[in-house]
């Protein structure tokens, strides 16, 4: 019997976990994929939004600006990817100038530090690339890039270390509840008994709700599809920039990632719920977003792009994060309906779940042995002294797997062994940044494949891209060898 059951490991549910785990009481994570992450939190913009665009009564307004300032404590803390660069919503024209004043006066009202409508002259000056169409802009300094699923695996990481069981490939089907209260879920392995359960299934959390309590909210699945661009595009645009928002959302921005590329998106394309996990790319939607961000940075080269992705966001009709217990089911907390900004408010969240459980007398005292801090070597990233000393210290350091991105085969080797440990090509590049650049894991893949098999023990039939199902390869040539 835990005390808290969290369903769903992106980085709600990791931020969730990370709080949690400085207590004293015993939570899991049910991940219904193979690795955490896996999600929506794996294919977003990476931005942690300043907070001028939610309206101060909501959620995501109340949560925005904290949860940005604790993402950067954690991503110092962590070592994650990160970068507060700043952003800007650019006017094209006189019409777009109401709606910047509108978000000055929200983020005045939110706290957003350093906000300050521009004109502009000071956003060319600021973003020297961006549209002569541009007549003003909303700059604010507080916007940060981020490495979002390393900023989840990173929290998810520390919960494990300080004893939060994360168990994957543990998609929860049912929901029952015994006399005594207690939540019983069930999974692939089992049951999982648990004394208060937190929904933080993403898409998926409006079926995982209704599995014990009465539909209250409804999930579109929203599709975003994006443009990477290589590095030869980095330099183009310094900051995020965006446009005024429209019915469709943000609307497109172009902005630098913290790996040295350019992202360029998104659309916002509605799904039947049967599509939830729709990620392909459309003509027309890329072509959407090519267009759109040519109007704000007419100088982008797309012919830079080394790869087109799309993510799903979780649109709920009331617009804001649904967050709180469930009114028929005492010890059922919801963290749905977390669309953008979700990634932001993520650890803001977790504060506000935490404080639910205390509030029932769940949450456990603060661990005396807590065991925060993450470091993360990033060989390319080091001076020349320092790559001799890794190199000296371990001679795994001087072997370049991918190219590309210049990681090594040490860092690849400390992603397969880590508390959560990748086993699959994808999980490698999560972790160690592989598979990232131009060549897309064209020439590293099938050395991170050898590596897997060396040092999980695995048969190269058995290795998987990323989701299960996904085999790399199918048989074996020259006799099995
Ligand atoms: C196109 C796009 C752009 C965005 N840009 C930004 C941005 O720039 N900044 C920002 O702040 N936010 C942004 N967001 C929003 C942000 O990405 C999300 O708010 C955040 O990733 C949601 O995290 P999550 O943990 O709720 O969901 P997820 O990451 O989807 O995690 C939910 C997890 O639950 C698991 N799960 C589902 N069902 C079950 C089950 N039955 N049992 C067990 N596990 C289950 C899933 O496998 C998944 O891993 C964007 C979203 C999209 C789609």
């Amino acid at each position: 019997m835990y005390d808290v059951a969290i369903i769903g490991c992106g980085v709600i549910g990791a931020a969730c976990a990370y709080e949690l785990s400085r207590y004293d009481q015993s939570v899991v994570i049910l991940e219904a994929k193979n690795d955490v992450a896996a999600g929506t939190t794996k294919a977003n913009s990476a931005i942690l939004h300043a907070g001028y665009d939610p309206a101060p009564d909501t959620w995501m307004g109340k949560l925005n600006v904290r949860g940005v300032r604790l993402a950067r404590d954690i991503c110092q803390r962590l070592d994650v990817g990160y970068e507060q660069c700043g952003s800007l919503v650019v006017a094209f024209s006189e019409a777009d100038l109401p709606t910047l004043e509108t978000l000055y006066q929200r983020g005045l009202a939110n706290g957003v530090p350093g906000i300050e409508l521009v004109d502009a002259a000071r956003a060319h000056e600021l973003e020297p690339e961006l549209s002569d169409a541009v007549v003003g802009a909303l700059w604010a300094p507080s916007a940060a890039i981020v490495n979002p699923w390393e900023f989840a695996l990173a929290m998810a990481e520390v919960a494990v270390r300080n004893g939060v069981e994360l168990r994957l490939r543990a998609q929860v089907t049912a929901v029952t509840r015994t006399s005594a209260g207690a939540f019983e879920l069930t999974v692939p392995q089992g049951i999982v008994s648990a004394r208060t359960v937190i929904n933080a299934a993403g898409v998926a959390a409006g079926q995982v709700h209704d599995f014990i309590a009465t539909p209250s909210f409804h999930i579109t699945p929203t599709r975003g599809q994006y443009h990477l661009l290589d590095h030869s595009s980095a330099g183009i645009v310094r900051h995020v920039v965006f446009q005024c928002p429209n019915e469709r959302g943000k609307g497109v921005l172009v902005a630098p990632t913290v790996h040295g590329n350019v992202i360029v998106g998104p659309d916002a394309e509605p799904l039947p719920d049967d599509q939830a996990d729709n990620t392909a790319c459309t003509a027309a939607g890329q072509d959407f977003v090519a267009q759109q961000a040519l109007l704000s940075i007419p100088k982008l080269n797309l012919r830079d792009n080394i790869r087109n992705f799309a993510g799903i966001r979780a649109n709920v009709d009331s617009g804001d994060f649904i967050i709180g217990e469930a009114p028929d089911v005492p010890g059922w907390f919801d963290l749905a309906g977390m669309k953008s900004p979700g990634l932001s408010c993520a650890p803001a969240v977790a504060e506000v779940a935490s404080d639910w459980l205390a509030n029932r007398g769940i949450r456990g005292v603060r661990k005396q042995n807590y065991q925060d801090g993450r470091t993360h070597i990033r060989f390319v990233e080091h001076t020349p002294d320092d790559r001799a000393a890794l190199v000296a210290q371990d001679p795994a350091y001087g072997r370049i797997i991918c190219r590309c991105e210049t990681v090594t085969e040490a860092e690849i080797i400390h992603a397969l062994h880590e508390e959560i440990p990748a086993t699959t090509i994808d999980g490698v590049k999560r972790r160690a940044g592989t598979g990232m650049g131009r060549c897309q894991g064209g020439f590293c893949g099938p050395r991170i494949l050898e590596l897997i098999c060396r040092e999980l023990d695995m048969s190269p039939l058995e290795v998987l891209q990323d989701e299960d199902g996904s085999y790399v390869l199918d048989s074996l040539a020259k006799g099995g060898e």
